[in-house]
């Protein structure tokens, strides 16, 4: 059932980046669980690890979904994995175009950027969790922006005919509930034999970084925790964690 049910929808035509409003909002109490917060420009649209989200006005989707979870921050691990999933629904069913999905929180079109996943979050170990899904997806990238980015990218223009982007933030908000619920439910146990299937780089040679180290091997995909497989020295390793960097090599 996609109804988008339960949702406070907010538009906003200038904002620092909506991921920072909503999560000050949470932590004023003053969001609800299940809003949405969409502007029409960032002007510190944010990336993993403090890097720039360019976000020109009226040109993409800036969006972000509060969310609440109430059994502590480790029932979070791997969120993004089902984020990317909602993102793939959404422009299949729209659009019927089929994306690429990085790991940990990237979606490509043959190798290019055209969406950004960013779960930020507040709480405790164990007590509830406040989430903040933050979605940028490229809609008609002016090029003075474009001329910012400094890796392939891609936007909707591309490959959608008429664009109508209310229908969009709706048809993603559904899908969106739709993979938290079960996510909820059964974390990524269902999820990520499907997120293998999309997946950009599997049986490539791929490196890792963490800014420390670096790990080189065969990508295998990922595991039901949401852990991105190397195949390295013809053995099977998991890795995790917020602060590592895959790159196809
Ligand atoms: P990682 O693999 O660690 O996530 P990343 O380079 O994909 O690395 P992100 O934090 O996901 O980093 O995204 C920020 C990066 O995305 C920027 O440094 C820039 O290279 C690129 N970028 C910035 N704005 C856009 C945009 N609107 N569309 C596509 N790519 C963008």
């Amino acid at each position: 059932q996609l109804d988008g049910s339960g949702c406070h929808f907010e538009v906003q035509p200038i904002i620092d980046s909506t991921n920072s409003e909503l999560m000050r909002r949470v932590q004023s109490a003053e969001a609800s669980n299940n809003s949405v917060l969409v502007a029409e420009m960032q002007q510190k649209g944010k990336g993993r690890r403090g890097r720039t989200w360019q976000s020109p006005f009226a040109a993409n989707l800036y969006y972000s979904y509060y969310w609440r979870l109430d059994d502590g921050m480790h029932a979070a691990m791997g969120l993004s994995i089902a984020v990317g999933l909602a993102v793939y629904d959404s422009l299949k069913a729209l659009y019927d175009l089929e994306v690429q999905l990085k790991w940990p929180n990237d979606v490509l079109v043959d190798g290019r950027k055209l969406a950004g996943v960013l779960v930020e979050l507040d709480g405790t170990a164990e007590g509830p969790c406040h989430l903040v899904i933050g979605i940028g997806l490229n809609i008609a990238m002016p090029q003075a922006a474009a001329e910012h980015i400094d890796q392939p990218w891609c936007d909707l223009n591309e490959f959608a005919g008429e664009l109508d982007k209310n229908q969009l933030v709706a048809v993603l908000t559904c899908f969106l509930q739709k993979r938290l619920a079960q996510y909820r439910q059964t974390g990524l146990q269902g999820m990520y034999q499907q997120w293998n299937r999309v997946h950009a780089f599997s049986g490539q040679c791929v490196e890792l970084s963490s800014g420390t180290n670096t790990w080189r091997g065969i990508c295998e995909g990922i595991d039901e925790q949401g852990a991105v497989v190397l195949r390295v020295d013809g053995q099977s390793k998991r890795y995790f964690g917020g602060e590592i960097s895959l790159r196809v090599k």
